[in-house]
């Protein structure tokens, strides 16, 4: 089986998700053959060189998870897009481009976080170029830990503010987006994540159909869409072990 999560918002302060992610990977282990971990994973990322209690523990189960021969793989979210080379190696993870289009069991698919789609949030839009830039990032990560989480902390406050006074409508997708990119990848299947409202869209693609699949935010369930070895997809969910 082929297992793909995402929007888990790994933080301190929610000890109930990390529960649930650690029973979770001992749930899937003994038959997964990979997890794809699209995204927003933690909750926040300042770099690799932190490592609180929290992340330390993660770190250990995913390096456990990956040496038992199950390929991982994470991409970047928009709250965790400092993840590095560093945590790979650490965890045996693979860091996937965003956009990436993979096999999953002889289906080609389109992997995305999501919030690249969303292009009527023009602000965010803007922002994201902004902190996404290289010679941005190199000076932020040379600044020492304790700066970094002041700033982090105003940017996602600052973040908050401004998604108050957005439309549900701006922070999903557009739709003219989703088969844009689909046809300009050739994939007749898109996986993302970001919305937190998971679902499966039917996409019409000039002559064929294809399909969205959105994974769901962790924040009151398990969400994860299992595909097995003859392709067959579902998006499942689950309450949080007690
Ligand atoms: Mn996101």
């Amino acid at each position: 089986m082929i297992y793909l999560i995402s929007d888990l918002h790994l933080e301190e302060s929610r000890p109930d998700i990390t529960g649930a992610f650690l029973s979770f990977l001992d749930e899937i282990q003994a038959r997964a053959s990979a997890l794809y971990i699209l995204g927003d994973f933690f909750e926040t990322w300042i770099g690799d060189d932190e490592n609180t209690p929290l992340q330390q523990q993660i770190r250990l189960r995913l390096k456990a998870f990956s040496s038992s021969g199950i390929s991982l793989y994470i991409m970047h979210g928009n709250r965790d897009f400092l993840i590095g080379e560093q945590f790979c190696r650490e965890t045996g993870a693979t860091l996937l481009e965003d956009p990436s289009i993979v096999d999953l069991y002889g289906q080609r698919v389109l992997l995305m976080h999501g919030d690249s789609l969303c292009t009527r949030d023009t602000a965010y839009m803007k922002f994201r170029q902004t902190i996404r830039n290289p010679a941005f990032l190199t000076t932020f990560l040379q600044r020492p830990l304790d700066e970094r989480r002041t700033t982090a902390r105003q940017l996602r406050e600052m973040s908050q503010a401004g998604n108050k006074g957005k439309s549900m409508e701006i922070m999903d997708v557009t739709p003219e987006e989703v088969p844009k990119v689909m046809m300009q990848h050739q994939v007749k299947t898109l996986i993302h994540g970001h919305t937190h409202r998971p679902a499966v869209h039917d996409v019409a693609l000039d002559n064929k159909q294809g399909r969205r699949i959105v994974l769901g935010d962790w924040d009151r369930e398990i969400w994860f869409l299992q595909v097995d070895r003859e392709g067959e997809t579902s998006l499942q969910h689950s309450p949080f072990p007690s």
